[in-house]
């Protein structure tokens, strides 16, 4: 099987995806786009944003809740957790990764100039102010927000010339493909993201092991273990991090040696890293079928039975106490 070259492709879709001499990010716009129709409701921000609401009863047959983003929004704003929290989603336009469970429509990830325009965080932001209820939360999605990396200092920069810092809770993904982050931001950036209270980022680990990461992301093998030393870089700065994992591997996979590793490697990072990290289960829906090949029916049943093993060995290795901390109180 050949691999996505994510170095090469990186590249070249951050050339594709931000000005530095105008600061503004390439966004993806969703008219017209198949994603425009799994959207709940209208794009917002002229085709530019989506509403996107975050509920904390997940339908999952694995019985789990996700509390992101909504207990790390609650806390900051000094609200308490509701069940549901609304956030202005902004998804620029470019990753360097194709996961075949990923419910954005790989048309918006290859920066379409059909599907994108470039975008200042100020025009990102009049856009947003420009509704009667603008949610509290701002969401930087992607596609792969860390292949342009400025979008978060921008975007902090913006808000907090608006006078905005204080009461809007910003959140971000990052899908842990690269090192733009070092790469690209000046010292005095990323102080500022280090230093920002009203920031949350969600990295997002996938797969069990090599293998199962590279089917999952069409990624080289080997970028599986580059996940943990990025993750381990950006928690040295104190960034408030947490995280997701798709569990999706075969299910020939030998989960009592696999899971505990993958667990022992988490640790390795922060004894109880485990603890802020999310399963995500993944379904198969409308824009994900057509995708899906034999071996993805495998990984989605290998799913199950990780999960099983996750649950176990968190289980084994924390507190019925430790387990229902809330994620935002869990100290890396
Ligand atoms: S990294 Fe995220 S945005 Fe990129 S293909 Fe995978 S799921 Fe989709």
């Amino acid at each position: 099987m050949s691999h996505i070259d994510t170095e090469k492709l990186s590249a070249h879709l951050r050339a594709k995806g931000i000005n530095l001499v105008d600061k503004t990010i390439l966004i993806t716009n969703y008219s017209g786009s198949l994603q425009e129709s799994d959207l709940s409701e209208p794009a917002n921000c002229s085709g530019f944003g989506r509403i996107r609401h975050f509920r904390l009863d997940t339908n999952s047959d694995w019985n789990i809740i996700n509390p992101l983003p909504i207990l790390p929004a609650a806390k900051a704003l000094g609200i308490d957790p509701k069940s549901e929290i609304k956030a202005q989603v902004f998804q620029n336009a470019v990753c360097n990764w194709r996961c075949w469970y990923c419910f954005v429509d790989f048309k918006l990830l290859s920066g379409n100039p059909k599907f994108s325009d470039f975008l200042s965080s100020d025009q990102m932001l009049e856009l947003y102010l420009d509704q009667p209820t603008p949610p509290l939360v701002i969401d930087l999605s992607g596609g792969q927000p860390d292949l342009t990396p400025e979008w978060i200092p921008w975007m902090m920069e913006a808000l907090i010339n608006k006078g905005m810092d204080k009461k809007i809770y910003l959140w971000s993904d990052d899908n842990l493909s690269n090192d733009y982050f070092w790469k690209y931001l000046s010292s005095e950036q990323i102080d500022l993201i280090s230093n920002y209270k009203m920031y949350g980022r969600v990295c997002c680990f996938k797969g069990v092991d090599q293998e199962s990461f590279s089917l999952n992301t069409e990624a080289a093998p080997e970028l599986f273990d580059l996940q943990f030393e990025l993750f381990d870089r950006l928690l040295n700065i104190g960034v408030d991090l947490y995280a997701y994992i798709t569990l999706t591997c075969k299910r020939e996979t030998n989960f009592k040696s696999v899971i505990p590793r993958l667990m022992d490697r988490l640790q390795n990072i922060s004894k109880n890293l485990p603890l802020r990290i999310v399963p995500l289960k993944v379904y198969e829906f409308s824009p994900v079928t057509p995708r899906m090949k034999g071996i993805h029916r495998n990984l989605l049943e290998g799913q199950n039975f990780a999960f099983q093993v996750w649950e176990e060995e968190l289980n084994r290795r924390f507190t019925m106490g430790e387990l229902k901390i809330p994620i935002t109180d869990v100290v890396l």
